[in-house]
């Protein structure tokens, strides 16, 4: 077990109380954590160690959720530049689910892997879904790069035959409000009705108004689900409540970014990470000290809840009922 100090301070264990505490059930699954080894990343946050598996994802979720009983779907992480780490990266969540219980986990994919391949690899690592990054994509910038640049069609099908999840992080200037990201989601989704197709991030919609303009021509597809990850803006979260019901949002930290202090801010017709070492907190009269990310990501949820006149059983449904629904999670 970890010996590392936890980033949080006093300020982020006063907000708990007053923001977090009565607001957040009791069961808490995570459905966007990265798992990392040591060397095969370059995250430095403060408190944080090089390497991190179940148990201390699960001891620094304490910092969001308290003593709750905790769960996740699991990504695995490392550096865009390192990619030779990726199979190390895929071990590694296996290797931690072995003795986590009701937690799943996903496979890293490169546009390069061979459909059976992956289709062996994930039946033998016993893993649940695919996961896959922009920055895989061959052609430059990535964060303007179509999805099946980074997650062609020939894999969607694999996950299809299998019953895969495969969460997406969109890109692109306008995330779901752009018509090539629009065309492919309703393609994939469309066509292959067995994946589960989990939008991270409220659908990357850290500038909210890009899910109030893309959103609504998505409607009607079943398979299509979100997370929250990371998104500290109420109206990303309520967007998809409202247009698709609460049922199809699922609570994520996106774990270790939960861990940075700060958040990001929705501006102009984009957003912008504000950390805690942007050179801003000391503008105002009096400093401004930033809370972790994480818990400006709860307090973002509780007032999308509340704005949405949600009661306790659906945010209940949203931090752990359809999480462990959509991946098959026995009920205990
Ligand atoms: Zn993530």
């Amino acid at each position: 077990m970890t010996s590392h100090p936890s980033p949080a301070t006093e300020i982020d264990h006063a907000f708990f109380e007053r923001e977090v505490e009565s607001f957040l059930p009791d069961k808490v699954f995570d459905a966007h954590a990265h798992l990392m080894k040591e060397g095969s990343h370059r995250f430095a946050i403060r408190g944080i160690p090089a390497t991190f598996g179940y148990q201390e994802v699960k001891h620094f979720s304490e910092d969001l959720h308290s003593q709750r009983r905790y769960a996740g779907l699991f990504l695995p992480g490392f550096d865009a530049s390192l990619k030779q780490k990726i199979p190390e990266a895929n071990n590694w969540v296996s290797e931690q689910l072995a003795f986590a219980p009701d937690c799943v986990g996903a496979f890293f994919v490169t546009p390069e892997d061979d459909p059976e391949w992956v289709q062996q690899e994930v039946r033998r690592l016993g893993l649940h879904g695919l996961k896959c990054y922009h920055t895989m994509a061959p052609n430059q910038p990535t964060f303007e790069a179509e999805i099946p640049d980074y997650l062609p069609e020939p894999l969607v099908a694999v996950a299809n035959q299998e019953g895969w999840f495969i969460t997406l992080h969109i890109v692109k200037k306008h995330a779901v409000a752009d018509p090539g990201n629009l065309y492919w989601i309703r393609r994939y989704c469309e066509r292959y009705p067995h994946i589960k197709l989990i939008l991270a991030h409220s659908a990357r919609g850290f500038q909210p108004a890009h899910n109030l303009a893309g959103l609504e021509s998505l409607r009607d597809l079943n398979n299509l689900y979100f997370d929250s990850s990371a998104n500290c803006e109420p109206i990303a979260h309520q967007a998809i409540v409202r247009l698709f019901g609460h049922k199809k949002l699922i609570y994520g930290t996106d774990f270790p970014i939960s861990h940075i202090k700060g958040r990001c801010v929705a501006i102009g017709d984009t957003f912008l990470w504000l950390t805690e070492n942007s050179p801003i907190w000391n503008e105002k009269h009096s400093a401004i000290e930033p809370v972790l990310v994480g818990l400006e990501h709860i307090r973002s949820l509780k007032w999308a809840c509340w704005s949405e006149k949600l009661v306790d059983s659906q945010i209940e449904d949203i931090f752990w009922n359809n999480a462990t629904q959509l991946f098959g999670i026995q009920k205990s």
